[in-house]
This record gives C-alpha cells, structure tokens and sequence, in this order.
C-alpha cells in the first residue's frame, strides 16, 4: 500500500511540474495549487469503443464534445488494437481529455491467438467449454484465470496496451467469471429462470483449475455434493481473479500507468453474480456499473450502490466511480443519477456509453461543471 502511495504522489509531482515547467517562476506556486484544487473534482468519464476506419477529424469533433461539456477522461476500447489507441490518444490528450485503454480481459471474443487454444478457455459444471458452448450470448469466450498460458496471454495484452504513450490507466472490463446470475432486468429476455447455481452457467472446472483445487484443498468440486456452498471453491475462483488484477497491477505500474476496472454494483453482489470481489483488488480506480434498469431498481439505488462500495473500499487506497447506463435517462434522472453518486462518496461518475449521450444529458453533465 505505501508503494501505491508513493506512486500516486510521483504521478501527481510530474503532473504539476509538467505544467509549470514552462512558466514564470513567481507563477509557479499559484498554479501548482490549481492543479491540485483541479484533481479533486468531482470527475466525468464516457466510455467509448473506436472504429479504425473512422478518421481523425471525425475523432476530433467526438472529443471535442465530451470536452466542451465538462467531460474528464475517455475510456477507449480498440479491441486491443496498440497502432489504433496510439492514434486516438494524442487526438484525445489535444482536446484536454485524459485516455484509458479499456479492454475486455477474460471474455476475450474472436481472439485470434487464443482461439489457436481450445484448452485456453473456461469449463462450465457439465464439462463444456466456452471455446465452443458460449453462455448466455455468442461472444462469451472467456479464458481460464488460472491456466499459464491463458493468464500470460492476458497479461501480455495488458502489458502492451499499458505501454501505449500517453494514456493515462489500463482498464479492466470482464474481468471475472461468466455470469452464474445474469442480471434480473436481462432473465425474461433469455426466457431464464435461475434460482440456483445452474451447471451451464458454472464456470471453471477446466483441468488446470481441478488440479489447482485438489494442491490446495485435498477435495475436487467435481465430486462434491452441492458446489454453490463449497465455500473454498468459490473463493478460490475469486482468488483466480483477485490474482490476475494483482499481477495486471504491477506490470502497469512498471509501464508508469495507472490500473482502473468496471466492476459489478458493488462488491457482494459482484461475487454473487459473477466471482468478482473487487474491494480485495490492487487496483487505483474502480468504476463499478451500477446500471440500475437492468436490475429493476430505481435510480435512489445507485446511491445505495455506490455507498456500498465506499464503505468496502474503506482503508483502501482505491478510489471509486460510479458507472451509469444513460441510454434509458432523462435529462433530469441523469441529474438524479449524478448527485445520487456524488452525495454517496463517489470521486466521479461514468458514462455508458458516449455514443448514446444526448445533447440533453451533456447540457446536464457540463452544468455541474459549473456549480
Ligand atoms: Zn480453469
């Protein structure tokens, strides 16, 4: 934890020296404190996915948007495409944003190395695997937390987009298991029921997980009578997960970046739904989705939400976020939503996803800049 300290204070000082490395001496300490009273703000992030085939200017005009309505920082998903995020990022870094490279990490759809490796992928209870027997929707392909060479593959990707110039974290997103529950809101959509943990949707019982298990605990799920109270069993899948973000976090760090992630609402129900307990994580920044619509639950629940997790993190140094679904908001339940994550402890609020921001809710958004 003092590492992570010290980090943060050495990305701060080159952050303000940067700054005032090219003004006049007696300006220096005034400026350096606006800096300061700057990074406390209350912060906006969009995600966004990019499109290579789009040009620079059509880029610009994007984020320059964001920009002029009060937004902070871009997560950009380039599907893991180094040459794209390299292009965007000074494009973005010019209109004053801050760039993150978002990517899916364990659901890793058309991945063309990964694909060369069926054994790569998670096995659910009935011995299936998502290389070919995808849950949910088609492009659930995740990989195995805990094989070698799926990890190091991951963690390849995310040591190559963290080296990226310019970009100021490397996001996690589908950095967890499939979901064991989907989300009540999606159920009739699939036409599901799930009031237990059902075999197809459990996941990893691949061999290099089973063999792991059986090192340490002398049992194999396989054989136990009801695996959704083996709590060993789950909490070494969560364990799996905790120790990819630990390691994804040190090679980012090494690259000089930061290490953010889109999470589940808030820890408990995260390690519910989908094996993640994401207040245990080395990780600076969480943005958990607290998508209210799809859980049925009315925009009041995004404060509790938040509030949650706040309370998790406490004694952490990781900050927290809140991720909000903008796409079913009026512009006054945005504002709702907003202040909801701000009187509740959130450091900043993000937006899923830029494309579908209306001018309404950017004039929502840029107006508590200016409060
Ligand atoms: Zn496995």
């Amino acid at each position: 934890m003092r590492l992570k300290h010290l980090f943060m204070m050495l990305v701060a000082i080159i952050a303000t020296t940067s700054c005032i490395d090219n003004m006049h001496p007696k300006e220096n300490k005034k400026k350096a404190e606006e800096v300061t009273e700057t990074a406390t703000d209350f912060k906006f992030w969009t995600w966004m996915t990019a499109d290579a085939s789009r040009t620079d200017e059509s880029y610009t005009t994007e984020f320059k948007k964001y920009s002029d309505n009060g937004i902070d920082a871009v997560l950009i998903n380039t599907n893991a495409d180094a040459d794209l995020l390299g292009r965007l990022t000074p494009l973005a870094v010019n209109e004053g944003l801050e760039v993150h490279a978002w990517m899916f990490t364990m659901n890793r759809p058309g991945d063309s190395i990964a694909m060369q490796h069926p054994e790569w992928y998670v096995v659910n209870r009935n011995g299936e695997s998502s290389f070919e027997t995808r849950p949910y929707v088609d492009y659930y392909q995740f990989l195995c937390p805990t094989r070698k060479e799926s990890r190091e593959h991951v963690l390849g990707l995310i040591d190559k987009m963290s080296k990226v110039e310019g970009v100021t974290s490397f996001h996690l997103d589908y950095i967890r298991f499939p979901d064991v529950f989907l989300p009540i809101g999606l159920l009739p959509k699939y036409d599901l029921v799930q009031d237990e943990e059902l075999a197809e949707y459990d996941f990893c019982y691949c061999d290099a997980c089973i063999a792991k298990f059986e090192e340490e605990h002398h049992k194999n799920p396989l054989e136990s009578h009801n695996t959704a109270i083996d709590m060993e069993w789950k909490q070494f899948r969560l364990n799996q997960i905790k120790a990819v973000v630990d390691d994804a976090y040190k090679i980012v760090h090494e690259n000089g970046k930061l290490l953010t992630g889109a999470v589940f609402p808030y820890p408990e129900m995260a390690d519910h739904m989908v094996r993640q307990r994401w207040d245990k994580w080395n990780i600076d920044v969480v943005l958990p989705m607290i998508y209210n619509n799809f859980y049925n639950e009315e925009i009041d629940w995004i404060g509790f939400a938040t509030r949650q997790g706040v309370k998790d993190l406490e004694g952490s140094d990781t900050e927290l976020h809140t991720g909000i679904y903008v796409p079913e908001m009026s512009p006054e339940q945005l504002k709702e939503a907003i202040n909801q994550a701000k009187d509740n402890g959130a450091k900043g609020a993000a937006f899923f996803d830029g494309n579908a921001l209306t001018d309404e809710q950017l004039a929502v958004i840029k107006s508590f800049k200016s409060e």
